[in-house]
């Protein structure tokens, strides 16, 4: 009998050692020590042994249902081992690969216009003033001189949430906010989003960005306003671009104007851009209105200021040569990825 122990046992080790994987290991395990096991039968066949025999061979049997089932545990640790050596070999990444650079976003030309000009007034102390969106009555119109029944609002009519809140038609009702809560010098400009009543054509929108510049202190003159719009010309166009001021009128500034630039495609001789006037249309300023002032608690007498406002759409359009303004909101990245 115990002859037979260690002939089942060496076996049963020389087996499970063979065994590749673990279906095979839990075959070869039930052969020995399944419910009809080779093992597991003569552990049945205990009870027919002399009761002198039987604990020393029942102690026998016992010794070799662990060393086989120790044999079994080995060998699953050594299967699964094998098969996470095979994994990590297989999965292995290779850090050193050349990897495809990543597509990374352009900024849009309004952004490009927009981050350019504000470094360009901060470089010369203006500072950066943010309005709101939606604005109210009084601070879009009529601190800025255009009462309820004034003319201009026709022009200017924007979207009411109600009689008083509105989605604001210009930036300039940051000019007020900034010179109630300052006392001159005032150096400012101010950037973001307005709206209007428009239809949605090759140049206009009811959408658009504009950039407001403001300076009030003692002995400001139109002069200044010439020189400042002048070096701005240049700054945006090249140091051969001039400007050309033509009266204008706009409630909040007295005198008015309209500021042209040298056309960029042309150089001033007249091209398909200027219409063959060499001058291209920039933008709207003139000298701050007393009334204006007044409403903001500043002396006329004393103080004076200039104000100027573009539309950076327009500004971006000319730059890059884009002559219709809805592709500036069409999102086509095929147009959009060119700019840097
Ligand atoms: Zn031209």
């Amino acid at each position: 009998m115990q002859q037979k122990i260690n002939e089942i046992t060496k076996k049963a080790l020389e087996e499970i050692s063979k065994t590749q994987d673990k279906q095979q290991l839990i075959l070869v395990n039930s052969k020995y020590l399944g419910k009809n096991g080779e093992l597991s039968t003569l552990m049945r066949g205990l009870k027919d042994v002399s009761s002198e025999e039987r604990p020393k061979i029942g102690a026998i049997l016992n010794e070799a249902r662990d060393t086989i089932l120790n044999s079994v545990k080995q060998q699953e640790d050594s299967i699964e081992n094998k098969i996470l050596e095979e994994q990590i070999k297989n999965e292995f990444v290779d850090i050193t690969t050349p990897v495809k650079p990543l597509k990374q976003g352009t900024m849009h030309p309004i952004e490009i216009v927009q981050r350019d000009l504000i470094n360009y007034f901060i470089e010369q102390g203006f500072t950066v003033q943010d309005g709101k969106e939606i604005e109210s009555d009084y601070y879009c119109f009529e601190a800025l001189n255009v009462p309820k029944d004034h003319p201009a609002r026709d022009a200017q009519d924007t979207f009411y949430f109600d009689a008083e809140r509105l989605l604001r038609v210009h930036t300039s009702a940051t000019q007020i906010r900034t010179m109630e809560n300052n006392t001159p010098p005032i150096k400012m400009i101010s950037t973001g989003r307005v709206y209007r009543v428009d239809e949605v054509d090759a140049t206009h929108s009811p959408m658009f960005s504009q950039f407001e510049i403001l300076v009030v202190d003692k002995n400001v003159t139109m002069s200044d306003l010439n020189g400042t719009l002048e070096k701005l010309a240049k700054h945006l166009f090249g140091e051969k671009a001039k400007i050309r001021l033509r009266p204008s009128y706009f409630p909040f500034t007295e005198p008015s104007v309209e500021v042209d630039a040298t056309c960029t495609h042309c150089g001033g001789k007249g091209c398909s851009v200027c219409k063959q006037t060499g001058f291209i249309e920039l933008l709207g300023a003139g000298m701050v209105h007393p009334n204006v002032l007044r409403n903001c608690n500043i002396n006329p007498d004393e103080y004076t200021g200039f104000a100027a406002g573009l539309g950076l759409d327009r500004i971006a359009m000319i730059k890059y040569g884009i002559d219709d303004m809805r592709e500036l909101y069409d999102g086509d990245i095929n147009l959009l990825k060119q700019f840097k």
